[in-house]
């Protein structure tokens, strides 16, 4: 069997690594755009704070590669797919025959069109390049404003202060996390990442990046503008859907895949930030790992559904703990918020709960916990002898 996987991201690479346990006999190929072997992105973040460096980016050395007999063509991107022929053409119009195929080639950061959005010191944060470009332009600019104040606009605030730079983060919802904390959780947050040296401004919408080729500024609706000399936007991210859309497979915002993972070609699977599975484009690590691991079940074994992933994340803000996972923002009806905090500490613990299981929870302040937490969420164990004492710092979550 010839496999090829476009993408050597978190999805293309586990995807390699469970086929080649599965089966000794499958000729893997695997089609990277990027010049660079797989590196978990989170690193970037530790590359760009200094705390890492390059050299230890990458997941697995060079050798790996070669002992799992897995073919990667680096800096050699899939141009085009022939599903009728089963092909992919790549570098120089080189076509290479497939059985399967898996698109892993995830998504880009999306700058929004704002006014000036093209000056020189907008930048994004997705790739190791990008990071190296941060790094540059931060050589002869210390005013940073970070656009977006979700998990990956904090996380690389944190790493630019880390760089000594003066940072402002800008937010458009009134709260920061709005899809992963309670107002508590989300004010708590705000004071800890202020505490830190960083100015957070909440409700402000971005209109236009000043300057003449250069960042001088950002202004926002209603008028309202402060100086900066760097903008980097964490403004979310779009899967890379044109590949496909031109091979005409089925696309929405993602790939559109089915129970097994199959695009609306059989012979071609998808995974990670490019897959739409039920309307959803998850856009995490658990995912694309969940769902790498089963496409490559599928594609060798017999076949099995994929039911979902439950989103959950972890958020490494310097001295900060900080768990979401599952439903946190219930709406009004069945459910039981259970809340336990102890200020001195930064401890914040939240578990939603829907007919005697746990369906969401906030760990803030503490990690420990969080892991079981996590498992009995995953499981829907009945936790109805256990409401009371779920929240106590020394529950033992071995009783469930
Ligand atoms: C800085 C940062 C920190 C993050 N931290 C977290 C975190 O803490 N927790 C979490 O859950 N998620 C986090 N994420 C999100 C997470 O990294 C993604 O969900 C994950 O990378 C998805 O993996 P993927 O393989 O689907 O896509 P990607 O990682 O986007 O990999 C796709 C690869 O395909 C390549 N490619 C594109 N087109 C082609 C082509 N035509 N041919 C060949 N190759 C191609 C791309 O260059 C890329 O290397 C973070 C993201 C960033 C940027």
């Amino acid at each position: 069997m010839k496999v090829i996987i476009v993408g050597n991201g978190l999805a293309g690479t586990i995807f390699a690594k469970t086929l080649r346990e599965l089966t000794q006999s499958a000729e893997i190929d695997i089609f990277a755009d990027e010049k660079y072997h797989y590196y978990p992105r989170p690193n970037l973040i530790e590359f760009l704070a200094g705390h890492i460096p390059f050299e230890k980016m990458f997941a697995f050395p060079e050798e790996w590669y070669r002992e799992k007999n897995l073919n990667i063509h680096l800096a050699n991107p899939v141009k085009k797919i022939f599903p009728d022929s089963k092909e992919v053409e790549s570098d120089g119009g080189k076509r290479t025959k497939y059985d399967a195929l898996l698109l892993a080639n995830g998504a880009n950061s999306f700058i929004p069109p704002f006014q000036g959005a093209e000056k020189r010191g907008v930048h994004s944060l997705r790739t190791l390049d990008d990071a190296f470009k941060i790094l540059d332009y931060l050589k002869d600019h210390s005013r940073v404003v970070v656009i977006g104040g979700g998990l990956l606009g904090l996380e690389t605030a944190r790493a630019m202060r880390l760089r000594e730079a003066e940072v402002e983060v800008v937010e458009f919802f009134e709260r920061l996390l709005p899809r992963q904390l309670d107002v508590q959780a989300a004010s708590n947050l705000k004071s800890q990442i202020e505490e830190m040296g960083i100015k957070v401004h909440l409700g402000l919408a971005t209109e236009e990046i000043l300057g003449q080729d250069e960042v001088t500024g950002l202004k926002f609706k209603g008028g309202e503008a402060i100086k900066a000399d760097m903008a980097i936007a964490a403004a979310g991210v779009r899967s890379d859907i044109l590949l496909a859309k031109e091979a005409g497979l089925e696309t929405d915002r993602g790939v559109v895949v089915n129970d097994y993972l199959q695009t609306n070609n059989p012979a071609v699977y998808a995974a990670g930030d490019i897959a739409q599975y039920q309307g959803r484009v998850y856009g995490i690590i658990p995912a694309a790992f969940n769902q790498a691991r089963l496409a490559a079940y599928n594609v060798s074994r017999e076949m099995k559904k994929y039911e979902g992933t439950i989103p959950s994340n972890t958020l490494k803000v310097a001295g900060l703990d900080l768990t979401s996972i599952g439903l946190v923002n219930p709406e009004e009806g069945s459910f039981e918020e259970l809340r336990t905090e102890k200020r001195e500490e930064g401890i914040y613990k939240k578990v939603v709960i829907q007919t005697n299981t746990v369906v969401g929870a906030i760990w803030m302040g503490t990690k420990k916990g969080a892991d079981q937490i996590n498992r009995i969420i995953e499981q829907k164990t009945n936790v109805e002898k256990w409401k009371d004492s779920l929240l106590e710092d020394d529950f033992d979550f071995s009783v469930l």
